[in-house]
């Protein structure tokens, strides 16, 4: 997110950025029936980190970077100023179109297409892409990201990256001595809320209910900040603003009486979902819906089958922590072919 909330966006990406389609569009060969040593599935900083070290490992990966969303999260925002190496910070696009140059680089198989079918059990695992095709591979690595949920509001995805944000950490910095409004009940609305204080100068915390479901300890921290306030039974029904959030409009959930709130910043805590719905009932799936590993690797309960990034996280969440276990999901892979081959 930029500032001043400017879309400064003027990259030049090179022959094929991610997140469209129809930028280098290579539909999946027919009638492949090699047996590949590892299919990504995934184009975030997990997978194009994982690519990048698999490739790098002449293991030749081929990435299935997703339809419409190749690029991963990053696509939805602006500035990116908390990922290590760019003093002046990246915009998320250039972010990710610069991992997908260095993993094509080293001869990463980028393909825009999604997995629809993931059949992970037994040594040979199939991969079947839109179109039908079915790759098969001795490993796969699930990349799939999270999905934040959203308020489904028209406004919502136009200013994203302009006001509205889903991530206090990524984007608290750009709200210095402003006034803003976090949505949401539970522990993680919460924290964001509380974070955000150190930075704005008023946070409205908006909650649909006339009670939390945050623990005890978390609604204490909040009931304490004086920087807080709490607007019950308040669901939020618009969002406006031309360029940037300038405000909301709230409904009262309990008389229906709508009004509007100014903010400049809208921080939407509402929960996320991974997304393993493609494997869920294959692999074992932790009680906060990611996926399982072992201890701190990538292995999940399937041989074979790695996860990496947001998938794997319910906790944080971040470009860089996605990237390193990127590269952990890699250097499994490799540890993994090497005792199989052998
Ligand atoms: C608006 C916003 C701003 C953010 N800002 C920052 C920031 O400033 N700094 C920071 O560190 N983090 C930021 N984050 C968080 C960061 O983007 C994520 O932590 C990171 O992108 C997670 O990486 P990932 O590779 O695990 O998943 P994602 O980036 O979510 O990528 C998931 C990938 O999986 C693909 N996919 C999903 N299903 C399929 C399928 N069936 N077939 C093929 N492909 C599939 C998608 O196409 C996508 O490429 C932000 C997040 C958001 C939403």
């Amino acid at each position: 997110m930029s500032p001043d909330f400017t879309p400064a966006l003027s990259l030049d990406l090179g022959a094929t950025p991610p997140g469209r389609p129809d930028h280098g569009q290579r539909p999946a060969e027919t009638g492949d029936t090699a047996v590949h040593d590892v299919v990504i599935v995934g184009s975030g900083p997990a997978g194009y980190t994982a690519a990048i070290y698999t490739a790098r490992a002449d293991l030749n990966p081929i990435v299935l970077a997703g339809s419409v969303t190749a690029g991963g999260d990053l696509m939805n925002t602006t500035d990116v100023e908390n990922y290590p190496g760019f003093t002046d910070g990246i915009m998320g696009p250039e972010l990710m179109a610069t991992m997908q140059a260095q993993a094509e680089r080293f001869g990463a198989d980028v393909r825009y297409e999604d997995a629809i079918k993931l059949e992970l059990e037994g040594p040979i695992k199939e991969i079947t892409v839109e179109g039908g095709e079915v790759l098969r591979a001795r490993t796969v690595i699930l990349a799939t990201g999270s999905a934040y949920r959203e308020l489904g509001l028209e406004d919502e995805k136009r200013l994203s990256g302009h006001g509205v944000s889903w991530c206090a950490t990524c984007d608290g910095f750009f709200f210095k001595g402003q006034n803003i409004a976090v949505v949401g009940g539970g522990d993680s609305a919460i924290e964001e809320a509380t974070f955000l204080t150190k930075f704005a100068d008023k946070v409205t915390l908006i909650h649909r209910r006339d009670e939390f479901r945050a623990s005890e300890i978390m609604q204490k921290r909040a009931f304490d900040d004086p920087k807080i306030e709490i607007l019950w039974n308040k669901r939020v029904i618009g969002i406006s603003g031309e360029a940037k959030v300038e405000e909301l409009s709230l409904e009262d959930t309990v008389t229906g009486e709508v009004g509007a709130l100014p903010v400049t910043g809208l921080f939407v805590a509402i929960g996320s979902d991974p997304r393993t719905h493609l494997f869920k009932d294959q692999v074992e799936i932790t009680a906060e819906g990611t996926v399982a590993v072992d201890a701190r690797s990538s292995r999940t309960s399937l041989p074979g089958v790695f996860a990496a990034g947001d998938v794997l996280d319910s906790t944080y969440r971040q470009a860089v922590t996605a990237a390193g276990s990127g590269c952990v999901a890699a250097i499994d892979v490799e540890h993994y072919l090497a005792t199989v081959k052998a």
